[in-house]
């Protein structure tokens, strides 16, 4: 029967995992803690023998069964390298003490006090900030909410709350709040039937391209003579910016590349493609968000907050570019699987690089995250 030390030889101690938090927070008993920013067990109690439970929850055992969770929860939508939707719109918050915090339109923020104004969530899962690294927290209320709005970079296990939310707290209507994988993970959770999971009404998920080990970019950020306790917004274009004080610091995200997690390398997922509603920057205006709405619960918190006068829309046309990045992402992880593969087969760097025609460089890349 597989157990904890399955999980820890095949995806904690691999680079596979993503830090979700699921394997923590599964574990009726908590002995699974976060440890050096991994899912740890210290050791191995008597609550363990014949349980299996944190490797069951683990999704990244089971990612081939992504295709089937999605057409289960979507039923239907249109389908393209952003995933299925109902429709894609350009919005942000009309609220000027949303739009002072929040890191680009603000819907993320507008969207969980509109659910928590209107009944449809208790709380949310969500990620405050300690300094700068990430920090999983629950909001219950407006000020915490607010609160966490602004993205922070760095790995952090947002459903490692979802345990105490239910249990400490009594939510019964949680929304999760997360990257692509939080969802993915999330999502699982429901699939296997674990009955914690079965709490989550909403799930917003927020696009990403790839994240960063938060000691890594803090050590990076450091090293650009910038205080990191002084700036007052982190963002990723085609440069990591930092802003602080009114001035705008940047330098080219080839730098922090050495940062990015092994598990990003092999992530497929753009646009959360598994939220009831993602959103991201995407080609938006500057100070605007790109909606993506997927599911019926996700257009009827969108409608609610329309009606509501929370927040303004516009047209977005066509999404060619976010379209392209999560295209690229998907030939991205698929060219990694691609090295893992023949690197188990035995072949050196320059032998891979020669047969998929890429750099060395970029062999090493994938393989030590160089
Ligand atoms: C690691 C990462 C990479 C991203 N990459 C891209 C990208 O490539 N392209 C793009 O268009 N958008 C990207 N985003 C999304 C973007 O930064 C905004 O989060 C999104 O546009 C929502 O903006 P908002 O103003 O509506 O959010 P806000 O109203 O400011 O709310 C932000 C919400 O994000 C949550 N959050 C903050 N940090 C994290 C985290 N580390 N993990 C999970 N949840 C978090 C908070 O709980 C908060 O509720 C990324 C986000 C993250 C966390
Ligand atoms: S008690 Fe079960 S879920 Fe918890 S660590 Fe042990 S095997 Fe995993
Ligand atoms: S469940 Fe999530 S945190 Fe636990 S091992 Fe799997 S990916 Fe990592
Ligand atoms: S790239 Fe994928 S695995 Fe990495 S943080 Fe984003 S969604 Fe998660």
């Amino acid at each position: 029967m597989p157990s904890y030390e399955d999980l820890e030889a095949r995806i904690i101690n691999t680079g596979g995992c993503t830090v979700c938090g699921a394997c923590i927070t599964a574990c009726p008993d908590s002995h699974i803690k976060l440890i050096e920013h991994r899912p740890k067990r210290p050791k191995r109690t008597v609550d363990c023998v014949s349980c299996h439970t944190c490797y069951d929850a683990c999704y990244m055992l089971r990612h081939d069964l992504v295709k089937d969770i999605e057409s289960n929860i979507m039923g239907w939508g249109r389908k393209e390298s952003l995933g299925l939707y109902r429709r894609i719109v350009m919005a942000r918050a009309r609220n000027p003490e949303i739009m002072k915090g929040c890191q680009d339109g603000g819907i993320v923020t507008t969207s969980l006090l509109y659910a928590l104004d209107s009944g449809v969530i208790d709380g949310a899962l969500v990620v405050g900030r300690d300094n700068w690294a990430p920090v999983a927290c629950i909001a219950k209320t407006r000020d915490e909410v607010i609160r966490a709005s602004g993205t922070k970079y760095g790995v952090v296990p947002v459903l490692k709350e979802l345990r105490a939310a239910v249990v400490d707290h009594g939510l019964s209507r949680i929304c999760v709040v997360g990257s692509p994988c939080h969802i993915q993970s999330l999502r699982y959770l429901k699939y296997k039937g674990l009955p914690l999971a079965s709490s989550v009404k909403l799930t917003v998920g927020l696009f990403c391209r790839e994240n960063y080990e938060y000691d890594c970019i803090a050590e990076k950020i450091g090293a650009k003579g910038v205080d990191i306790s002084q700036v007052d917004k982190l963002d990723v274009s085609h440069e990591f910016n930092m802003y602080a004080a009114g001035n705008k610091l940047s330098f080219p995200i080839t730098e922090a590349k050495r940062c990015v997690p092994r598990h990003c390398l092999i992530c497929q997922d753009f646009a959360a493609e598994l939220a009831d509603i993602a959103i991201g920057s995407g080609r938006s205006a500057e100070g605007w968000s790109t909606v993506i709405i997927r599911t019926e619960q996700g257009e009827k918190v969108f409608e609610g907050m329309m009606e509501e006068g929370l927040i303004q829309t516009k047209e977005i046309g066509d999404v060619v570019d976010a379209r392209e990045i999560a295209g690229r992402k998907k030939e991205k992880a698929k060219q990694t699987e691609e090295v893992l593969r023949l690197k188990k087969r035995g072949l050196t760097k320059k032998e891979i690089a020669d047969i998929l025609g890429i750099t060395e460089e970029r062999v090493s890349h994938r393989l030590d995250g160089t």
